[in-house]
């Protein structure tokens, strides 16, 4: 029986791996412009944390963790989101006694288990950031330029970004009361989920994807209208900041995203041109969430982005680069009795920084040349008996087919030709 990968996990081979870099180095050198330090948690947790931090009644921690006993019988769950692993690092090391903001991002694999479908993986990779210690609404505005920025970098300039605000605790349990006014007489049109859950917390009635309660909300009354004075200059501190700085944005009454933890701003970036699912990923503030894992009052706001997706798109949309990572120097071995030179000779050309190979396996002079072909070699050193004797190697340019007889200064010839480019 042939072992394929599990269900929702994918191998990244090379030819896929090199955009994975060029994603990754975008993302990282844009994240150290703003200002983020990476930070690296482990792979898994305690449940408990993703319990208190996600939240028990969401769809994350009721339906998609992957949970297991270890030896010693404690509940551990593979991470399926970086925040809360973040938030815990956070407590854990007392990091807000420093300066705060305390700004970092990650980059990683996440795990849940979901109905496997295009772009989306049981094994998948967030990159995110989390900003703890500030409530400034420019803060907000920060992260969203990060975000549009990679975007941008990528050439992903086809973006949606839709805004709202969920308010904060107080004025959001006004309008939860109020939504509930609104759905109890209606409560017959919503889908069966909603049914049950309008009450404990309707506003999942809001982003629900049932069309019939998409439709028995339409004139219901929104949470802007709810805002209290704090939450509602938040807002409007935001909006303002991301218009000045040219960012378009959807004002979403609907966005009210499936996190407990959330506090005001919340926003979701779609890539239109990838199909229906076009989300790659969202974020927003949440400043209950450092006291509700057990660390002081201290506020945060985050996003992530999920690297399947905008993989997805950068390929749908032609937007990945050429990536051909071309040898500079292929080493051709005239004789058996001549390797152990090609092979000082190959360690020397690393050495000083250049990409070099050789064939293993025994091919013939012209094999090894049609081998320096398929890897895209720029040069070719020769390295016969010939060139042995008269202590001189033989230099091809695979391009223009030129050749070159060097006897010193083999290094700097290759250098200065390949800077050439
Ligand atoms: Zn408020
Ligand atoms: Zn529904």
């Amino acid at each position: 029986m042939k072992i394929k990968a599990p269900r929702g996990t994918y191998d990244i081979l090379p030819e896929e791996a090199v955009k994975w870099q060029w994603m990754e180095q975008i993302i990282q050198e844009t994240a150290r412009r703003f200002g983020y330090r990476e930070i690296r948690t482990p792979i898994f947790e305690h449940t408990e944390l993703f319990q208190r931090g996600i939240g028990e009644s969401t769809d994350i921690v009721t339906k998609e963790m992957y949970t297991f006993a270890d030896k010693s019988k404690r509940s551990l769950t593979l991470r399926p989101e970086g925040t809360a692993p973040c938030t815990r690092a956070l407590i854990e090391h007392s990091q807000y006694n420093g300066t705060l903001p305390v700004k970092w991002y990650y980059i990683g694999p996440m795990f849940r288990y979901d109905r496997p479908q295009t772009g989306r993986y049981r094994q998948f990779h967030q990159f995110g950031v989390e900003a703890f210690g500030s409530r400034s609404p420019y803060l907000d505005a920060e992260v969203i330029f990060l975000l549009v920025e990679i975007l941008q970098r990528m050439g992903l300039a086809e973006y949606e970004l839709h805004l709202n605000s969920v308010g904060c605790p107080v004025c959001r349990e006004h309008y939860r009361q109020k939504l509930i006014e609104h759905i109890a007489p209606v409560k017959e049109k919503l889908c069966k989920d909603c049914q049950v859950r309008y009450l404990q917390n309707p506003l999942r009635v809001l982003d629900c994807k049932e069309a019939s309660c998409h439709q028995a909300i339409v004139n219901f009354p929104t949470l802007m209208d709810s805002l209290c004075d704090d939450c509602s200059s938040h807002y409007s501190m935001v909006q303002k900041t991301l218009q000045a700085n040219g960012i378009d944005y959807i004002h979403d009454d609907n966005l009210v995203r499936g996190l407990d933890y959330y506090t005001n701003t919340a926003f979701e970036i779609h890539i239109p041109g990838i199909g229906a699912q076009s989300a790659v990923g969202g974020g927003g503030r949440y400043d209950g969430l450092v006291e509700s894992c057990g660390g002081p009052s201290l506020p945060g706001i985050g996003f992530a982005l999920g690297l399947e997706r905008l993989l997805l798109a950068v390929d749908k949309l032609g937007c990945v680069p050429e990536l051909r990572q071309p040898l500079d120097v292929f080493i051709t071995v005239m004789q058996d009795d001549l390797e152990p030179q090609a092979i000082s000779l190959l360690l020397k050309l690393r050495q000083q920084g250049l990409s070099a190979d050789k064939d293993y396996s025994g091919k013939s002079g012209r094999a090894q040349m049609k081998l320096a072909d398929k890897l895209g070699a720029r040069y070719v050193i020769l390295l016969g008996e010939d060139e042995i004797k008269g202590n001189f190697v033989t230099v091809r340019d695979m391009q223009s087919k030129e050749q070159f007889k060097i006897e010193e200064g083999l290094v700097p010839f290759l250098r200065a030709r390949l800077d050439n480019r």
